[in-house]
């Protein structure tokens, strides 16, 4: 059974490859119907935060990449972490290092002059027991130094690494503290993992990581390394190139699907396809299917595929997922009539919107109150003569059957006595009724709103 993590370090917040990692992870255990674990990696105490750990939970939690068990601590395992040293010790795979920083700079410099390689060879790695001193000590691995190691990488093929550009790691300090290379082996083992899929960052760590799985005689599992995200520049994402920040993308109102299906499409594809549902990505969903050159993020394209999302979401679960963005900008909560209103114009609000703050926007004409106050645009719809219109279509509305046949019959034979297309009277009627030029058509909004509040709106836009 596959057995997937996602292993973020709690020392900033979620950035969007990180989520796209989590979401790769997620999504394989999903299509594979194996395990995804969540997995703390917060040994580095200073920079680790409760707050930053918390807004990981958040962001993976709002993009709908649920978790099975419970988070684990890595800190909490240091030591499992140290005995895992004390064993490759006790099998020889490992040693105990007396050199001093001030040795190892001096080998370092010694190095440099003479021109080697400055990787460090400790004296210890071949030292009689017997000969050791009293005194603090590092646990070093003790690395092949020739041959080659080779990864057989899902995305990247076989890497291969001399073994000479491989030093004897540190495993343990001489506070008999885990380093994090020994950390992340021990918890990928002792947890299952069968998949480790991750960023190409970390790479050059498989090499190292290997040699403890090795050294211990544990299987390694399948290592995918993913290319990073980049910018439209081709230069790595940063903030230069908009928001990395998941919780950014969220306060921005896109919608979880179209951040999933989106994140899915940036460095996965599945022949030509762009728009696809969680259940079609989860069928889809394959190793074979990440690419090896990095994806260069395309905000148009988020916005596109959370458009078609936000037009195919279900209703009730839209106006959910709304309420949820609301209260995460830190909006006040809706009251039951706006949710009403919401809730009745849905179908309507959510035709080309991209993200909540523009159905938001399409709302307005729900909140609004008489007498509506057009903005600058609506108020140029607004001239003498299409509000004389406007009040002689006040009384015909008032007497009109409330459905959208009736209503269109009575607006279209207004238009006609005065000569005009039927479109030429959607202009007056939308500042009328919603005081902007954007917002669903007038017909849905006087369904929506009812024959009092419409006619009403109508009636004090009219002369
Ligand atoms: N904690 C590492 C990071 O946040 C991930 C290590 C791994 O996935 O093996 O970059």
């Amino acid at each position: 059974p596959v057995v997937t993590r996602f292993a973020p370090s709690p020392t900033g917040q979620l950035h969007i490859g990180g989520a796209r990692t989590a979401l790769f992870n997620w999504l394989f255990a999903r299509a594979k119907g194996g395990t995804f674990l969540l997995r703390i990696e917060d040994t580095d105490r200073a920079r680790s935060t409760e707050e930053n750990r918390q807004a990981i939970l958040d962001g993976l939690t709002w993009l709908g990449l649920d978790w099975d068990d419970e988070p684990i601590s890595q800190a909490a395992r240091a030591d499992r972490h140290a005995e895992v040293a004390r064993e490759l010790l006790a099998r020889g795979s490992a040693y105990k290092c007396f050199s001093t920083q001030e040795e190892i700079e001096a080998f370092r410099e010694a190095a440099r002059e003479a021109g080697r390689s400055t990787l460090f060879r400790s004296p210890w790695r071949d030292a009689d027991p017997a000969t050791h001193p009293d005194a603090p000590y590092v646990i070093r691995i003790r690395a092949p130094q020739d041959g080659a190691t080779t990864i057989h990488d899902a995305v990247q093929g076989e890497v291969t690494l001399g073994n000479d550009q491989l030093d004897d790691m540190v495993l343990l300090r001489s506070d008999g503290t885990p380093v994090y290379m020994l950390a992340v082996v021990v918890d990928d083992h002792d947890m299952g993992v069968t998949h480790v899929i991750r960023g190409d960052d970390h790479l050059t760590n498989a090499f190292r990581q290997k040699l403890v799985y090795d050294a211990m005689g544990w299987d390694v599992p399948v290592m995918a390394h993913i290319p990073l995200i980049f910018g439209p520049d081709g230069k790595k994402m940063s903030k230069r190139h908009g928001a990395t920040g998941a919780a950014e993308y969220r306060a921005m109102g896109y919608p979880a699907a179209g951040m999933r299906n989106y994140l899915t499409r940036l460095g996965w594809s599945h022949g030509d396809a762009e728009y696809f549902t969680d259940d079609q990505a989860r069928d889809w969903f394959d190793l074979d299917g990440i690419g090896r050159s990095p994806a260069r993020f395309d905000l148009k394209k988020l916005e596109n595929l959370c458009g078609q999302h936000i037009a195919a979401a279900d209703d009730a679960a839209l106006l959910h997922e709304l309420e949820g963005y609301l209260a995460a900008i830190g909006r006040p909560a809706l009251t039951e009539g706006q949710r009403d209103g919401l809730a009745r114009a849905m179908p309507h609000l959510k035709e080309r919107a991209k993200s909540f703050p523009e159905l938001f926007e399409k709302a307005h004409f729900l909140f609004a109150e008489r007498p509506i106050r057009p903005d600058e645009k609506a108020a140029g719809a607004l001239d003498p003569v299409s509000r004389g219109i406007l009040a002689e279509l006040t009384p015909q509305l008032r007497d009109a059957t409330w459905q959208r046949d009736a209503l269109e019959a009575v607006v279209a034979g207004t238009a006609e006595a005065h000569g005009l297309k039927l479109g030429k009277l959607a202009g007056p009627l939308r500042a009328a009724l919603a005081g902007r030029t954007v917002s669903p058509s007038v017909f849905d909004m006087m369904l929506v709103l009812g024959r009092d509040e419409s006619v009403a709106r109508i009636a004090d836009a009219g002369t």
